[in-house]
């Protein structure tokens, strides 16, 4: 295959373009594996590159697209062979190097992840960087101690890719979640992901206290800004929220007294340059703490040439849970 179809972004006189057109393979990247990609996924940030909302891209031309699922085809690196099932998330995909929304990537084997066994590539991509993004932040919170013992744990952003399987594994795995979200109507679909309570997001955009009523041990916190600094603001002596994204904003208006006066840790969860052995243990989690049926249920299908449109859905926060892309 010397050409294949892609999401290609070029540099506009005024900001980026983004279309769906013939790459030649012979202009892919280095790397040590080829993979025919068989499944793709649209996370925010993707959104954000194909919108060109963000300047995401930093590199022409680029091919869009951060998460793949596929089979190598050929590998001159001593982990994998033709046939191998891989999983490849972050490094910089669709950002400096070319992305996912390909018929074929070629990357470096050390960023890739076996498919864990019993999940199929599809599976893999209804998880994506947003469900791996949220099992890194619970395991950050069980590494600081949180259990379903500890008290109510607080998601935000949960109808989003984020929250929803971050609400689906904390609710499978025991605790008490309380999904907190801007879409009252979604309420019975948080509730059948393993929610057990439902808050209107307004509740925590108000201006911020710097200590209010304790209200939660832990949190997963996809949105920033005044949620987060709410969030910390009622967490429990001793508690902990993993802060993943900025879907309301970058800042952090808070202050330091959840810190100095309850002993609260903010945790910050990046999945894109994470190393590769809490990578592998967070996609055996994943495998395990993640009821299939759920993640079916939060997933939904496009193809190729759906995904530009998708972009501004996913940044106006209107896309609920996961969509996978079926690569041609
Ligand atoms: P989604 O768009 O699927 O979900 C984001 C959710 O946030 C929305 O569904 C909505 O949930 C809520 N939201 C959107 N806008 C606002 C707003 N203005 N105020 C309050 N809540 C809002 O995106 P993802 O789940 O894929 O990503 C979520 C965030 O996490 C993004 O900021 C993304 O960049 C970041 N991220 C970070 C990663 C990392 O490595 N640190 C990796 C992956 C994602 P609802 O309707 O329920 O209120």
């Amino acid at each position: 295959m010397a050409a294949f179809k892609a999401i290609r972004i070029d540099k506009a006189e005024k900001g980026t373009t983004a279309a769906l057109a013939q790459f030649d393979e012979a202009e892919l990247m280095e790397g040590d594996v080829t993979v025919r990609v068989e499944w793709s996924t649209v996370n925010y940030k993707d959104g954000l590159a194909v919108t060109g909302k963000a300047p995401v891209v930093r590199r022409f031309p680029m091919i869009a697209g951060i998460d793949f699922a596929g089979t190598v085809e050929q590998s001159s690196h001593a982990a994998w062979k033709a046939g191998d099932k891989v999983v490849c998330t972050g490094w910089g995909m669709g950002e400096t190097h070319l992305g996912a929304y390909a018929e074929k990537a070629r990357v470096k084997g050390d960023w890739l992840v076996r498919l864990p066994d019993g999940l199929s590539a599809r599976e893999a991509m209804a998880i994506g960087t947003a469900g791996f993004t949220a099992m890194l932040a619970i395991l950050a919170l069980e590494k600081h101690g949180i259990t379903p013992q500890s008290g109510p744990v607080v998601v935000t952003g949960a109808a989003g890719g984020v929250g929803s399987v971050a609400t689906a594994v904390l609710g499978k795995l025991g605790y008490h979640v309380i999904a907190s979200t801007g879409r009252m109507s979604e309420a019975p679909y948080l509730k059948s992901l393993g929610a057990a309570e439902v808050i209107d997001r307004n509740e925590l955009s108000v201006a911020p206290k710097p200590l209010a009523r304790e209200r939660w041990a832990g949190g997963v916190d996809s949105v920033g800004s005044t949620t987060l600094a709410n969030l910390l603001s009622m967490t429990k002596y001793g508690g902990a929220i993993a802060a993943c994204g900025l879907a309301a904003g970058m800042d952090l208006p808070s202050s330091v007294a959840p810190f100095i006066l309850r002993g609260v840790c903010l945790l910050g969860i990046d999945s894109v340059m994470c190393p590769i052995t809490p990578r592998k243990a967070a996609w055996e989690r994943l495998a395990r703490d993640l009821d299939r049926a759920k993640l079916a249920e939060i997933t939904h299908e496009i193809s190729l040439d759906q995904v530009i449109a998708t972009g501004p859905k996913i940044l106006g926060g209107q896309v609920r849970g996961r969509i996978v892309v079926k690569i041609p």
